[in-house]
């Protein structure tokens, strides 16, 4: 068994790019611009270390901000392998049976959607540990998301290299890894998580500011139902939004080109926006047979519920009339 941390710096699209944008198939949240990655020893120590520069595609224009936070130029760009000879070499570099840590979800969602829209097989990504939950599990820091810097000031670990480098980070985050119990069977814990239902990470998430004031139209908002499937681009269908609990909603999309196997499950959590008065994050997954099932029971225990409310709300009104 192979354990490898990895790390992506992403580009995004630019003002001028959404022309270009809206011809991907796809949302695609973020194309890669740099690899970096440690190959951890049988001791879980740091060893081999990997690092490439990658030219972007669908997002040739280096965004201004990824630009300063990362100190990458367009020129190293310009510069950079193409994502399939890049993604080939590192993938040889992983070598088989490859488990890849990574510090959030991030990273692999990000790289399951670069693949996806070359068209290439993510199968060999699919063992993979989030650091964030075993590094929850084993401290007292109240879980949540933390970055890595926070982690890594946790245990003291001096932050000599600059952050927000992929090969930087990838070692930060293998520095990390040692002062976390990784026996085997902790890492069998909590690895590969797809099998479970909303198993993270997600094929895509973004962020919507909703503009009515009624939840009950949220989901007719177009950045809602403009959704394109991940495979072939064509819109997704929607079914109805269940409320799973509180703020928490959860649907069945479907590709009309693919059918019955090309089932998506999309979830919907809203808060209290900053800008507009709702904001949602959507989240899109592959929906599995455990997703189904879960939709099929909110939605049996949702109508029965209603049914109830609306003979109450009968009989009350039956005995205000008489
Ligand atoms: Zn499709």
């Amino acid at each position: 068994m192979n354990y490898v941390v990895l790390d992506l710096e992403w580009n995004q699209a630019t003002n001028g790019e959404t022309a270009q944008t809206a011809m991907l198939p796809f949302r695609l949240d973020g194309e890669i611009i740099q690899i970096g990655a440690v190959r951890l020893k049988a001791d879980f120590s740091p060893g081999e270390q990997f690092c490439m520069l990658i030219k972007p595609r669908f997002y040739p224009q280096l965004h201004g901000m990824i630009a300063k936070l990362t100190g990458i130029r367009q020129r190293d760009l310009e510069a950079g392998t193409p994502f399939p000879q890049a993604i080939q070499q590192f993938q040889d570099w992983c070598g088989e049976n490859c488990t890849f840590f990574t510090w959030g979800n991030d990273d692999l969602r990000m790289l399951r959607q670069n693949l996806m829209i070359h068209g290439l097989e993510s199968v060999w990504t699919e063992n993979w540990l989030n650091l964030q939950s075993v590094f929850n599990a084993q401290t007292d820091t109240g879980g949540g998301q933390k970055s890595l810097k926070a982690a890594m000031e946790y245990f003291n670990i001096p932050q000599e290299l600059a952050a927000h480098n992929a090969l930087n980070d990838a070692i930060g985050t293998a520095l990390l890894c040692q002062r976390l119990n990784l026996a085997k069977s902790v890492v069998a814990q909590y690895a590969g998580k797809s099998h479970q239902a909303f198993g993270e990470p997600p094929l895509q998430s973004w962020e919507v500011g909703l503009r009515p004031k009624k939840s009950s139209l949220f989901f007719y908002e177009k950045d809602v139902l403009e959704t394109h499937c991940p495979v072939c681009g064509e819109r997704l269908v929607f079914d109805r939004w269940e409320r799973q609990n509180g703020r928490r909603f959860v649907t069945l999309a479907r590709c009309q080109n693919h059918g019955a196997p090309l089932e998506y499950a999309g979830v919907m959590r809203l808060s209290n926006g900053k800008r507009a008065p709702w904001q949602a994050v959507v989240l899109l997954y592959r929906a599995g047979e455990e997703e189904q099932a879960l939709y099929k029971s909110l939605k049996g225990k949702n109508r029965l519920r209603e049914k109830k409310r609306e003979k109450i709300l009968a009989e009350t009104g039956a005995k205000g009339g008489s």
